[in-house]
């Protein structure tokens, strides 16, 4: 199986630790930015299969990139998993309206993380 590229836009560097230990447990290459902006240019130059959207950002926060993102012709395409510390940054109105493909609510559980993925890009190697 080709590795999908995931691209985590998240600015806590205790969490990115936490989503690099996760994500090698599966067929994934993980791409890291920090802030928003430079999740934009990454996913514009090397488009990947999915992102991992933390809400909470410095500058522009995950819900505005992910309005962008759906907003453009090139990027619209990816789906866009929400990481959130609060329930109701992304209530179901929101994952509606912005596009979202699915949100995950901190603190959350690898298994959680790992299946919501899955599900998100069709794989099913993490279904039992
Ligand atoms: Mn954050």
């Amino acid at each position: 199986m080709t590795a999908k590229t995931i691209l985590v836009i998240e600015d806590n560097e205790m969490n990115m630790k936490l989503m690099r230990a996760v994500l090698q447990l599966g067929p994934y290459r993980m791409v890291e930015a920090a802030d928003a902006e430079t999740g934009l240019d990454l996913a514009r130059n090397d488009p990947p299969d999915l992102i991992l959207m933390d809400i909470q950002l410095p500058g522009m926060d995950g819900l505005s990139a992910t309005r962008i993102i759906k907003a453009d012709h090139e990027l619209r395409r990816i789906p866009v998993i929400a990481i959130t510390g609060f329930a109701l940054d992304v209530d179901k109105e929101n994952t509606m309206n912005i596009g979202f493909a699915a949100y995950i609510v901190k603190p959350f559980s690898v298994k959680a993380l790992l299946e919501t993925i899955a599900a998100t890009l069709g794989d099913s190697s993490f279904d039992h």
